[in-house]
This record gives structure tokens, sequence and C-alpha cells, in this order.
């Protein structure tokens, strides 16, 4: 297949609290680019998640984070949109925003994982969502497409079997894809560290690095997760 025009290639956006981002992020970004024929994936840490409690790592920190866990790969770009936005981070305006600069005609896709989809009738306006871009869902283990219910006739409506439908029209459809599963997420991430075990190797080196620097999650809990003892951070000391 000829890759599309560098200029006319589809994009897509992966928004999420990245607290902190992690290789299950990342490993589904690179997939996703080479799958969908990508010319770039925006990673875009949300300021003020609207549907959960507000993260104690700062949006900057977050996005920081993000930075520097895709340094060196240009297919992927850190957004920082939503921290320059006051108030709750809707993905909506975003994605209004990302659609006049990319045009009406350039394919656009926002990306989410299974467990985000199925909350996504909380979302502000969220079946105006696909007047802006696709929705491509990621199956996470242990979720299960929508099988009743609102969600789950809207999906029927718009789903689509084929990548090459994405590329067809700027926005509108729904496409699974099935990745390489990675069953982590930035939950355990900041339980491992707030019981001082390591996350080493569920996240690129220089995040850890990043976190145990500014003591990002020690603080919660502080209980070593085999002593007992007070915790002195996600990196073993030397
Ligand atoms: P938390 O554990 O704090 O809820 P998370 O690991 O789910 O965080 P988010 O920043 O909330 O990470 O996720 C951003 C997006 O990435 C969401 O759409 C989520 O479904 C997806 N995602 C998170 N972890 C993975 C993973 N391991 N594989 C594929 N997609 C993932």
């Amino acid at each position: 297949m000829t890759p599309p025009e560098a200029s006319a290639a589809p994009v897509a956006v992966l928004g999420g609290t990245f607290n902190p981002i992690h290789n299950g992020h990342l490993r589904s970004a690179l997939e996703l680019v080479e799958r969908l024929s990508l010319g770039c994936l925006h990673l875009m840490p949300c300021a003020t998640p609207p549907h959960r409690d507000a993260p104690q790592c700062s949006a900057l920190r977050r996005a920081d984070m993000v930075e520097l866990a895709i340094a060196g790969e240009p297919r992927l770009q850190c957004d920082r949109r939503e921290l320059a936005r006051s108030g709750p981070s809707w993905t909506i305006d975003s994605l209004q925003e990302l659609r006049a600069e990319y045009g009406p005609a350039r394919s656009l896709s926002l990306v989410m994982g299974c467990d985000a989809l199925l909350g996504l009738e909380r979302w502000h306006r969220w079946r105006s969502l696909l007047d802006f871009a696709h929705i491509v869902v990621i199956a996470r283990p242990g979720w299960q497409w929508p099988q009743e219910g609102v969600l789950a006739g809207w999906l029927a409506e718009h789903c689509i079997a084929q990548v090459a439908m994405l590329h067809q029209q700027p926005a509108g459809k729904v496409l699974m894809q099935e990745l390489r599963p990675l069953a982590i997420s930035s939950t355990e991430i900041r339980n491992l560290c707030a019981a001082g075990c390591s996350p080493r190797y569920l996240l690129p080196e220089p995040v850890l690095d990043y976190i145990d620097t500014h003591q990002l999650y020690a603080d919660t809990a502080g209980t070593d997760c085999l002593t007992g003892e007070k915790s002195p951070g996600c990196k073993p000391k030397p």
C-alpha cells in the first residue's frame, strides 16, 4: 500500500490523564500509528478531568512525563492544548480545535480504551464527537464491547470493520482495534510507588527518573510492600 501524502495523512489523538504515562499507552499509540498509517498521533494530557477526581499530580508534570516518554519518536506528539484552557477539559472542544487546524477533509480519529468507551454517555455532547472525528477503540484486557443499551445501539449504527473506511471520510465512524494487550495501568504504577515497590519496566526509564526526582507518588501510602517500612520512592537507592 502506498503511504498517504504526509500532508494528507490521517491523524489521531489519544487523550488521558497520563498519571503517569506508561508502556501500555505508548505501545498502543505506536501500533496504531503503523496500523492506521497515521501521519501523527497526539497524546493529549487532560488538565481537569471532568469525570474523575482531580489527579494529585499537576497537569504540567503529567505533560512533562509524556514529553520524556516520546522523545525520539516523531510520530508521537505531546499536545498541551488542554493545559491552556480553563474549566473542565471537554474532549469535544479539543476535537473542534483539531478539526479547525487540520481542515474539513483530513481523517481525524479520537482514540480511547474500551474502559473509557463504556463511560462515553457521561461525556459532554458525546454524540457530537463523531461530527468532528472518528472514534478508534482499543480492546483492553478484561473489558468488553457494550452489549446493550443506548451506547450499544449507537455503536452498532456507526461501527465499521475495515481500517480503509477510516481514510475514506474525515469523521463519523467507530472502529475497534485489538492491539498487543499490555495489562498496565497508571493506577497500578501509583500503587506500586506508594507501597515502595518498583514500577520499573512498566514505563520508560526517564519517566521513572522524573517520578523519583519529584517524589510524585511516594507520599500517598508510604509503606514498603515487602518490609512494611516507610517508602523511599519508586527507584531503589544505589
Ligand atoms: P488510571 O489507572 O489512572 O485510570 P490509565 O492507565 O487507564 O489510568 P489513562 O490516562 O486514564 O490511563 O488512559 C488514557 C487512555 O489510554 C484511556 O482511553 C485508556 O483506556 C487507555 N489505556 C490506558 N492503559 C492502557 C493499556 N494498558 N492499553 C491500552 N490502552 C490503555
